[in-house]
């Protein structure tokens, strides 16, 4: 779709927060541009930032391969992140870097009209919920307007204590019923105008 390229190639030469200095690559995100369910990361870590596409090291292999369990690949959904810019030394992106890189993501979402969105880890997870942890937040589905926001924990957190990977797992396998009662709502007729939903699965 040329109008998401156009808005990659805008993040590609962003300059409107400090992250732009140190940066090899910005990283606008990748996959189907026509995706029904994308998934929202915290950052472009040293890898992300050489090769300027999102999750291609070791928590981005746990995210393929969780996908894989639940019988989907990287092509089919669209994968990007808070912030398109590596933070120096992969710290945490902070508050006004966050909002200086939120008109991209609010662009891509409303680009590609996903049915879903999934939150990995705490900074994403605000996208849905304010003052809850991603402990206590992880696997709670909350629909707001035509998306179900769904946040789980990041792939990162099981890499550094595999205690976490169940539960990642166990959100992961969860994803393709959540994704089809979306398609079975977005299917359905629509009446003229739809007023902001707010729903716990
Ligand atoms: N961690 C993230 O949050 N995003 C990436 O793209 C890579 C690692």
């Amino acid at each position: 779709m040329q109008e998401l390229e156009a808005l990659a190639e805008q993040i590609r030469h962003c300059t409107r927060c400090r992250l732009a200095r140190n940066r090899t690559h910005a990283v606008p995100g990748s996959g189907s541009p026509t995706a029904r369910l994308m998934f929202v990361g915290e950052a472009p870590g040293f890898h992300e930032d050489q090769q300027g596409l999102p999750f291609v090291g070791a928590a981005g292999n746990l995210l393929e391969t969780l996908l894989n369990e639940i019988n989907m690949t990287r092509a089919q959904v669209f994968i990007t992140n808070v912030v398109k810019c590596r933070p120096p030394d992969n710290r945490d992106p902070q508050p006004d870097e966050i909002e200086a890189c939120r008109w991209f993501l609010d662009q891509q979402i409303a680009l590609i009209k996903p049915s879903m969105i999934v939150t990995l880890g705490r900074f994403s997870l605000q996208l849905a919920y304010s003052g809850v942890s991603i402990s206590r937040g992880h696997g709670q589905a909350k629909r707001l307007g035509d998306i179900l926001y769904y946040p789980m924990f990041h792939p990162a957190a099981a890499l550094h204590q595999p205690g976490y990977r169940s539960l990642l797992e166990q959100d992961m396998h969860r994803i393709p019923e959540l994704l089809s009662s979306m398609q079975q709502i977005d299917a359905a007729p629509q009446p003229p105008s739809r007023p902001e939903q707010l729903t716990l699965f």
